[in-house]
């Protein structure tokens, strides 16, 4: 089981020796739209770490019936107050609001989620992925990965960084013609990253038939899908299967926990990229 407070834990001391010596405080203005539990948790969650690095943050929270132009115009504010150097619209937005029109809005310069063409930032949950591997000196240069996810800010920024490192990638997606399973008998990847949102994608049961049959397990499993169920959030593996992973001597990451965890240090990291690119002291 890989644990990344550590991690996390450097990370927030790092940012904290350079924000004490900074002439003013970098901010992160929050836009979450509606009362979903899960956004507000991570909001929370964000506006904690952010402040414990020595830095500020606000949250203005918009009722779910908030049409695209009302946000629209919120964006427009921020991204002209010089006091805020990132803007962070919680997602999953409502229905009625188009996601890449608000991405859109953003000023890239404040654009700390990294989701803009071109931005300055690496998206915060794929940058958390390599901060981990690198933590624990993985190196994907000549390694297997299969990839499940494809999506604008997990999947495909993660195969590119990951591309860049020199990893051989199969990256799956719902049109994929085989279940995971089948890959991983297949290509033996030495790393699986799962970012999905479907519990049990990835099971410990068929990890232990692959086995049984080929003598191969992956070196390490990276679960970035978080899931709502009925015993609480889960990630694309069961929890239930963490024993027989153990079992299996394969390194894994549980969820909730360590993407999570990075993913929030990516993102103050981003801030003081932007307060910094800002033109910031
Ligand atoms: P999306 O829903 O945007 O993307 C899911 C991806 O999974 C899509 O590319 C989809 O394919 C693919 N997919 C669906 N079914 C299968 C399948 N059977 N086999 C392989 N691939 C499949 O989600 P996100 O990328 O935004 O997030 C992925 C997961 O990670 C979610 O559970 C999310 O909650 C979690 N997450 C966790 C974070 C953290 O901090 N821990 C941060 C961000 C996300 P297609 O493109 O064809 O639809």
């Amino acid at each position: 089981m890989i644990n990344c407070k550590d991690v996390q834990e450097q990370i927030r001391n790092k940012i904290k020796e350079e924000t004490k010596e900074l002439k003013s405080t970098p901010m992160l203005a929050t836009i979450l739209v509606g009362k979903d539990i899960a956004s507000q948790k991570y909001v929370r969650n964000k506006e904690k770490f952010i402040a414990s690095c020595g830095m500020n943050s606000f949250t203005m929270e918009l009722e779910e019936d908030t049409t695209e132009k009302e946000l629209l115009d919120m964006i427009e504010i921020f991204n002209s107050d010089k006091c805020v150097n990132g803007i962070l619209v919680q997602l999953p937005l409502p229905e009625h609001i188009n996601v890449q029109n608000i991405i859109n809005a953003i000023s890239i310069e404040k654009d700390i989620d990294g989701f803009k063409t071109n931005s300055p930032f690496t998206p915060c949950t794929p940058k958390g992925v390599i901060s981990v591997l690198e933590s624990l000196n993985y190196n994907v240069d000549g390694k297997h990965v299969l990839l499940l996810g494809r999506s604008n800010i997990v999947g495909k920024p993660l195969y590119n960084l990951l591309l860049s490192k020199n990893a051989t990638i199969i990256q799956l997606h719902s049109k994929s013609p085989f279940p995971p399973q089948a890959y991983i008998y297949q290509f033996m990847p030495h790393l699986i990253i799962s970012a999905v949102g479907q519990n049990g994608i990835i099971k410990g049961s068929m990890l232990e038939r692959i086995k049984e049959m080929s003598d191969y397990s992956p070196e390490m499993i990276i679960d970035i899908g978080i899931n709502n169920t009925e015993k609480g959030l889960e990630g694309d593996i069961v929890k239930n299967d963490y024993e027989l992973l153990d079992k299996l001597n394969i390194n894994y990451t549980t969820v909730p926990g360590v993407i999570g965890l990075m993913t929030v240090a990516s993102l103050a990291k981003n801030l003081l990229k932007a307060y910094k690119l800002q033109g910031g002291q």
